[in-house]
């Protein structure tokens, strides 16, 4: 009997379909299930028994009056169908009818598999008798039962399916999509709420089912006659609310596969949508419900996000492509090229193919790990703005000023970079800056070797006064007297201009200064030097910390403040020194202000003013002066990497603003800024 063991073992598939077959042509599946799943553990449960008996029963198995039907394995399988079958409201007759065709295809696999006679009469009456043993068996266990125990069977069942039912109802509901069942013509047969509310919105959940009479909702196919319905929609045809669909519906149609996802838009009311529709032919193996699941996913907020991005894309591309400024776009993480543009391939000397194959290590003369620490740190200082040296394809180094700032590009977070050429720039700037060095140079030793031949010429008038006085004529010593005058003079214009070149000669220490600490320490000083002065200096707000250099941070605000008294002529000297936010640079910025009430200056001024020794007014005049003090202030400033101007109402007062550093925030390290270029 291996025989027969090995061939019902290997033979699920070929029972499945033969069984199907049966029950499909004598109307079986009507009543029974609709998947696949379902009949394969059916034939897979009988096949099991089937190969117990074989092993259990040496012989082929007879019948006796004493035997025990149910508790012999061949039955085992048998048993528990009759019970699911009977609890499922299934008749006894029609349980049995349908074991026939069970039996039938298992004597057909026999017939057409086994190709020895004998063997094959021998399996054949196994099986005939392994069914009737089955079939005892169940009408022993079905019979069993008193009608009592029966109708609780029933209704435990019944309350089970119920739950499922609602279940399944509530799911179905629930589902965000519309999703719509129809039939073969594309009748609406059922749909969901969110189905019924595109159209309706004002339709109930569950309406259609709790409405429509038991008859229509009991009956598996033709739920839909239209005279029942509770749903406008129900028995129409999905064309009549949803013409839109046409033309997807014709490719659904032509193509043979049970899924298909299309793309189709249309009216929904006032509203125009695009909808994802997904079709799926129903798996019904038995061909019952020959339904189609229809599945609509709003996607017009994914379209309109796509169709503006779409766009942002292409104007990028089309700003991109034909910019005549270099530019790249680069992925932060991997410092690889993502896109150049035509302008750049030209630049660096490279075709687009080679330089999207190329990291920016190659091109940069930073080493890789020295680029991400700058990627680093422009990401945590939101800082946009680089210098950096570049290698062309022929190995030429460029000097290149780098604008950059992140991009979302095809789903990823990049970076693009904007290139300018500054090699020229930089060698100018150099020559600039070693001229200036120089020209430092020269009034530093200039000032510095006039200084002694001018005190000699001083010493010696004075000596001369002194020792000849008498014997000079009034008018001789009085010129004498303006010799030494004069020299005095001379001397504070070297000493301003010996200073103005120190500010540009010696390097300056930046740390976190408190300018509360310095303006606070200037007041002390100057009150003793303008002792008849009604002077008011006030700090609306506290200042705040900075990293600069502090003498010469000090010098900034002593001269403004001296020169704010100094020119002014009112009784009451009022002053206000102040800082506030600058908001429109990349990095916040702080711009700090002197005001003051004094005699203001002439708009055409503005800028003369901060000329080496230009004085608006006479020699002696509001304390005297040389000329220099607002000249070393904007050198300063500028050293800082600031800037500095000036606001002015003619007899009304003047406001001074200058900027530290680009406005720089506290660093805890020092820093020194070496001895540069600005003027
Ligand atoms: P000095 O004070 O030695 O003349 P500065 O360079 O400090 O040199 O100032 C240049 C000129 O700018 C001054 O001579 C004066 O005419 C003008 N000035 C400077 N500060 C003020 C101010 N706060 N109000 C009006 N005029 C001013």
């Amino acid at each position: 009997m291996q025989n027969l063991i090995n061939l019902i073992q290997a033979s699920e598939d070929w029972l499945i379909r033969r069984i199907l077959k049966y029950a499909k042509e004598r109307g079986y599946t009507r009543y029974t299930s609709t998947l696949e799943e379902a009949w394969r553990l059916s034939i897979a449960g009988l096949s099991a028994s089937l190969v117990q008996g074989l092993l259990y029963h040496s012989q082929i198995p007879d019948f006796g009056p004493e035997d025990d039907f149910l508790t012999d394995p061949l039955n085992a399988f048998g048993i528990v169908e009759a019970k699911r079958h009977r609890k499922r409201g299934v008749s006894l007759a029609m349980f049995l009818g349908l074991l026939k065709y069970y039996r039938q295809s298992y004597v057909d696999l026999i017939e057409e598999k086994l190709p020895d006679a004998e063997q094959q009469a021998r399996s054949r009456r196994f099986l005939e008798r392994s069914f009737d043993r089955m079939e005892i068996a169940f009408c022993q266990e079905w019979a069993g039962h008193q009608t009592e125990k029966l109708i609780t069977e029933l209704q435990a069942a019944n309350r089970l399916l119920t739950n499922e039912k609602n279940s399944y109802l509530t799911f179905f509901e629930s589902l965000n999509d519309p999703a719509l069942i129809l039939n073969t013509q594309y009748e609406i047969i059922n749909l969901n709420h969110a189905a019924a509310a595109i159209l309706h919105p004002h339709a109930t959940p569950g309406a259609y089912y709790y409405s429509a009479p038991v008859a229509v909702r009991a009956a598996d196919s033709d739920a839909a006659a239209p005279e029942t319905k509770s749903s406008p929609l129900i028995g129409r045809n999905i064309l009549d609310p949803f013409p839109w669909l046409a033309t997807i519906l014709g490719h659904f149609q032509t193509t043979p596969d049970r899924i298909s996802n299309l793309e189709c838009d249309g009216n929904i009311g006032k509203m125009h949508k695009y909808f994802e529709a997904r079709f799926a032919r129903m798996m019904d193996v038995s061909e019952k419900t020959a339904a189609i699941i229809l599945i609509l996913r709003d996607i017009s907020d994914q379209k309109q996000m796509e169709a503006e991005l779409k766009k942002s894309e292409e104007r990028y591309k089309s700003l991109f492509e034909n910019n005549h400024t270099v530019m790249l776009l680069l992925d932060p993480e991997t410092a690889a090229i993502v896109d150049a543009n035509p302008a750049a391939c030209k630049y660096y000397g490279y075709d687009r193919d080679t330089l999207l194959q190329i990291k920016m290590s190659r091109i940069n003369t930073l080493s890789e790990q020295q680029l991400f620490m700058e990627i680093d740190r422009a990401k945590k200082e939101k800082r946009n703005h680089f210098f950096f040296r570049h290698r062309l394809a022929s190995g030429e180094i460029r000097d290149v000023e780098v604008f950059s700032g992140p991009i979302a590009m095809h789903g990823k977070q990049l970076l693009y970079s904007i290139i300018h050429d500054i090699t020229q720039r930089k060698i100018a700037e150099d020559a600039l800056q070693k001229s200036n060095q120089e020209l430092d140079d020269f009034a530093y030793i200039a000032s510095h070797d006039l200084r002694e031949p001018l005190r000699a010429i001083s010493n010696y008038s004075l000596f001369l006064l002194e020792d000849y006085g008498g014997k000079l004529a009034e008018e001789g010593r009085a010129r004498i007297e303006t010799i030494i005058r004069l020299c005095k003079r001379e001397e504070d214009l070297i000493n301003s201009l010996l200073h103005f070149s120190r500010v540009g000669r010696t390097d300056l220490v930046c740390k976190p200064v408190d300018l509360n600490v310095i303006l606070q320490d200037i007041q002390e000083t100057l009150r003793p030097s303008f002792p008849q002065e009604n002077v008011q200096i006030h700090i609306p707000e506290p200042l705040p910390t900075v990293a600069c250099d502090e003498i010469r941070v000090r010098e900034i605000f002593s001269n403004l403040i001296i020169n704010s008294i100094k020119y002014n002529h009112r009784p009451e000297k009022i002053i206000e020194v102040g800082a506030r936010k600058e908001q429109s640079e990349s990095k916040a910025a702080w711009i700090f202000y002197v005001k003051d009430n004094g005699i203001g200056i002439p708009q055409k001024h503005l800028t003369k003013i901060f000329t080496l020794f230009k004085r608006l007014h006479s020699r002696d005049k509001y304390g005297g002066g040389t000329g220099a003090g607002l000249t070393i202030v904007k050198k300063i400033v500028e050293r800082h990497g600031g800037r500095i101007w000036v606001e002015s109402v003619l007899d009304q007062g003047t406001t001074f603003h200058f900027t530290l550093q680009g406005g720089g925030e506290p660093e805890d390290e020092r820093a020194t800024v070496k001895a540069q270029r600005s003027y």
